[in-house]
C-alpha cells in the first residue's frame, strides 16, 4: 500500500524519532573536516556525553546497535556453546537474539508485578534449579522494560550471592534512575540502544557500558575486527564490525542536548494520561515504586481483560493511531520454545492485557486529547 504524505502525518505513532535542530551541526562538522569514517569525534564526543551523563564510572563504546551491545557482552562473559543463560521472558526479542548467535540456551524466568521486570524470587529458584543438575548459568539478562528500573537491589543480591554476572538491558530506560542512580550502571556490563523508536536516537544505534577502561578497550578491539597491535592484520580472536559510524554520533550528540528534556515530556505524557484516565476503574497503571525513576519512554496501561484490550487496540487502529500489546513474553515464541522457563503467570496476564499508549516526546496535546477522548468514549 502506498501512504501518501498526508497519511503519514496524521497518523499519530507509538514512538517516532524527534530531532532537536542541534544534530545537524554535528554531522555539518563532519562533513566539513571529511571525517565519514573512520571513527572520529563525533564518536568519542558521545561517547564522552554518555559517560558524563550515567556518572558512576561508566566506560561507555558506541556500537551499531544494541543488539550488538548484547552479542558483545555475552562474548566478554565467554557465553559459548551450550551455555546457559538466565533471560528476563517479558521483553523485545532482541534482548535474547545474541544468545543463541553463540550457541548458547536462554532460561527464562518470569517477572513480578510492581516494576514487571525479572522476578527475584523466581531467579533463586531457577539459578537453584540449575545448580541442582550441574549447569550454572553464565549470566543473568535483565531488563528496564518501558523504561521501569528492575529491582535492581534483590537482583544484585542474587548475582552477588550465587557469583553469576549481569547484563543490564536498559536499551528503554535511558534517563531512568533507581535511588538517584542512572539505569545503564547496574550490570556487570550494561546495554543501550538509540533505534528510531527509543528516547533518543542515532537512527540506529546502541552502546555497551563498562565499569573500568579495560573492558571498553576490549570490547572496542572485538568491535573493530580484532586486530591484533601491528600493521600486518594478525588476529588472534574472531573479531566483529560493530563500531557506531561517526555521522551517526553526530546525531546522538545532538540528542543529548535534549534527553532531559525528552524524559520531562515523556514524563509529562504519562502524567497527563493519567490524570485523564486513572478514574476509570477498569484502567491501571504501573506507579514508581519508592526510589524508582522511570523515563516513562511508554505509558502502557492494563485493562482487566484481553477482549477490553483488543478492543481498544483496534478502536485506536481505526482511527490511524498507533498502539500495541505489551511484548509478547519469549517463553511463547516458537523460535525459544525447547528452552527452560520458570513461570509464574505473570508475563502472560501483561501481554494479553496491557496496552502500550503513543509515547513520544513529540506528541501535541492535540493528538493526547484525542486518544484519551477515544478511550473515555469506549468506558462511555
Ligand atoms: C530496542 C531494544 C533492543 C535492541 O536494540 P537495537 O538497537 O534495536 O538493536 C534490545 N532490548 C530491548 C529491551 C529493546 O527495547
Amino acid at each position: 500500500m502506498i501512504k501518501n504524505e498526508s497519511y503519514l502525518n496524521s497518523k499519530i505513532w507509538l514512538s517516532s524519532p524527534h530531532m532537536s535542530g542541534h544534530e545537524e551541526k554535528f554531522i555539518k562538522e563532519a562533513f566539513n573536516t571529511n571525517w565519514i569514517a573512520p571513527l572520529g569525534p563525533n564518536v568519542n564526543g558521545f561517547e564522552k556525553d554518555l559517560e558524563s551523563y550515567l556518572e558512576n564510572n561508566a566506560n561507555v563504546v558506541a556500537l551499531t546497535s544494541g543488539t550488538a551491545a548484547i552479542h558483545l557482552a555475552l562474548v566478554l562473559l565467554n557465553v559459548s556453546k551450550n551455555d546457559e543463560v538466565i533471560c528476563q521472558t517479558k521483553t523485545f526479542v532482541a534482548s535474547v537474539n545474541p544468545v543463541t548467535y553463540l550457541g548458547a540456551k536462554p532460561v527464562f524466568v518470569d517477572s513480578e508485578i510492581d516494576t514487571w521486570n525479572m522476578c527475584p524470587i523466581l531467579l533463586e529458584q531457577a539459578i537453584n534449579d540449575r545448580l541442582n543438575i550441574g549447569k550454572k548459568p553464565k549470566a543473568i539478562i535483565v531488563i528496564n522494560l518501558y523504561g521501569m528500573p528492575h529491582k535492581v537491589k534483590e537482583i544484585q543480591n542474587i548475582s552477588n550471592k550465587y557469583n553469576i554476572p549481569i547484563i543490564e538491558d536498559s536499551a528503554e530506560a535511558l534517563g531512568s534512575s533507581y535511588f538517584n542512580k542512572k539505569c545503564g550502571t547496574f550490570g556487570d556490563l550494561s546495554v543501550l540502544s538509540f533505534n528510531g523508536n527509543k528516547i533518543i536516537t542515532t537512527s540506529g544505534g546502541g552502546a555497551l557500558v563498562a565499569k573500568d577502561i579495560k573492558t571498553k578497550e576490549k570490547t572496542i578491539f572485538l568491535a573493530t575486527q580484532a586486530k591484533d597491535p601491528g600493521i600486518e592484520y594478525s588476529h588472534t580472536h574472531v573479531g566483529y564490525n560493530y563500531r557506531m559510524s561517526n555521522i551517526l554520533a553526530g546525531i546522538g550528540r545532538g540528542q543529548m542536548e535534549v534527553l532531559d528534556n525528552y524524559v520531562a515530556l515523556r514524563r509529562k505524557n504519562y502524567r497527563y494520561y493519567y490524570d485523564q484516565l486513572s478514574s476509570i476503574n477498569d484502567i491501571r497503571f504501573l506507579n514508581e515504586p519508592e526510589g524508582y525513576f522511570s523515563n516513562r519512554w511508554l505509558t502502557c496501561i492494563e485493562l482487566p481483560t484481553n477482549k477490553m484490550r483488543e478492543d481498544l487496540l483496534h478502536l485506536l487502529q481505526e482511527n490511524n493511531i498507533e498502539a500495541r500489546p505489551s511484548w509478547k513474553p519469549m517463553h511463547l515464541q516458537p523460535i525459544f520454545k525447547e528452552y527452560t522457563s520458570y513461570l509464574n503467570g505473570v508475563s502472560e496476564r501483561l501481554y494479553k492485557t496491557v496496552l502500550c499508549l503513543p509515547s513520544g516526546s513529540n506528541l501535541t496535546k492535540g493528538e493526547l486529547d484525542k486518544i484519551i477522548n477515544l478511550i473515555k468514549q469506549y468506558f462511555g
